[in-house]
């Protein structure tokens, strides 16, 4: 039954884990494979890094365990049928704060696992193709749950944000790097917001498509420029090229497919070629940042007895910055202040995580307000939320330090 209040689930934080194939790369170098897969959730890594074969044995290995994990063979479509999210989507309906993040060292797979490549936003998604990730699938089963629902009145809304280095940025509205947005508490819901986000109606299915869209376009200008051997530095928005900033202030208020020509024909008219930069420099902001999308659902029904009942649930899909970051941002020359500040989301996720799990510390203080993330997500991750965690590693030997890392912060948190 579909009782008005909303009930506690059982299980507030679900962690899956998908490990990514080898790619053609590492296959062709010969790496190792550190993980195995025994079932029932269960994941082997190898203790040490390039441990020697002949001794392997039970000192020499980690058994982690964890509610589903996906092996490299298994689909986008995999994904949205065994990692709940269709649950949590039903949930999200039912009114609950919910989220579905990504976390995992850069390069493991949480954009894929989110959003798929790029490149099926160029021009009007085939909705079959098999590359589509999470979100697009999500949005599917979404209007398919509320269509079928004739009797409720639904209006879903939709934002897109980004964190980096503690700056909420809203990539509906990328003016907004010039001022970051704040995080404010509200009395009346009882939860935090970000004040003049965009939030934008979404009747259709292709809306929240648009959605998506624009806010990957924005990121996918800033990777793309970054592997063209350019730096966008960000905030506040100008381009670099060998150091010299070629272009500044661009109209931030044109549509971003434009902004992402525009920054190519100023490159090519200052008759610039590629080189190569410091390797640190791609993929440096998506790394970095955390992109949050929010489908808000409210609903309202009339009971048989003439009652209006109204519920407003939200999913968030949450794609992390890499977990490699803990340590990483002093030596590429970042100052201390952000380097404290680009950890300090993930870190404070893992701390809430780990407190929120731990049976003698959930009912205590849980330090959502120490990082922008944590207040965000504080609805989802606390009583009345759902939370579905997905653990993204590689498989391959030189990855054993952060791969053994996310292992172990995914099985903390369940
Ligand atoms: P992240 O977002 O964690 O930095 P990506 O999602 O960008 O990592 O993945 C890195 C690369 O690996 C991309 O080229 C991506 O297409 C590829 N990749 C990741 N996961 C898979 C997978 N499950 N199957 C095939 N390719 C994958
Ligand atoms: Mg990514």
């Amino acid at each position: 039954s579909t009782g008005s209040e909303p009930s506690t689930p059982d299980d507030n934080i679900n962690v899956v884990v998908r490990v990514r194939p080898l790619n053609e790369k590492e296959k062709r170098d010969r790496y190792g494979m550190i993980l195995q897969f025994p079932g029932n959730g269960q994941i082997i890594i190898e203790s040490t890094e390039g441990s020697n074969k002949r001794s392997r044995n039970q000192e020499n290995v980690h058994v982690f365990t964890y509610n589903v994990v996906f092996e490299p063979g298994a689909t986008q479509e995999d994904i949205v049928d065994y990692s709940g999210i269709k649950r949590i989507i039903e949930m999200a309906i039912e009114g609950f704060s919910c989220t579905a993040f990504c976390y995992g060292q850069t390069g493991s797979g949480k954009t894929h696992t989110l959003t798929g490549p790029p490149d099926l936003f160029l021009g009007k998604p085939n909705p079959n193709d098999p590359r589509h990730g999470l979100i697009f699938r999500s949005f599917l089963y979404l209007f398919q749950l509320i269509k079928n629902r004739k009797d409720i009145n639904y209006v879903l809304k939709a934002s897109f944000l980004e964190i980096y280095n503690e700056r909420v940025i809203d990539l509906l509205n990328p003016g907004s790097a010039r001022k970051p947005l704040a995080v404010r508490w509200s009395k009346k819901s009882g939860g935090f917001f970000v004040e003049n986000l965009f939030t934008v109606d979404c009747e259709e299915l292709d809306d929240l498509l648009a959605v998506l869209e624009e806010g990957l376009t924005y990121t996918t200008i800033q990777s793309t420029l970054q592997t063209r051997d350019t730096i966008l530095c960000y905030p506040p928005l100008s381009i670099y090229w060998n150091q010299n900033c070629i272009q500044s202030s661009l109209s931030l208020e044109s549509h971003s497919q434009s902004y992402l020509v525009n920054a190519f024909d100023i490159l090519k008219c200052n008759g610039m070629r590629n080189r190569a930069v410091g390797s640190h420099a791609m993929n440096d902001h998506s790394s970095r940042s955390h992109t949050m999308l929010t489908v808000h659902i409210i609903s309202e029904q009339q009971t048989d007895g003439g009652v209006f009942i109204s519920k407003h649930g939200k999913i968030n899909f949450v794609d992390l910055a890499g977990s490699e970051l803990t340590k990483k941002t002093l030596s590429e020359g970042k100052t201390l202040e952000e380097a404290n500040n680009i950890n300090k989301s993930l870190m404070v996720l893992g701390y809430c995580i780990a407190s929120l799990s731990d049976n003698k510390k959930r009912f205590g203080h849980i330090p959502y307000r120490d990082s922008q993330l944590t207040k965000l997500l504080a609805d989802s991750l606390a009583g009345n939320g759902v939370t579905l965690m997905i653990a993204c590693v590689s498989p391959a030997q030189y990855n054993h330090a952060e791969t053994l890392n996310t292992l172990r912060y995914a099985s903390r948190a369940k």
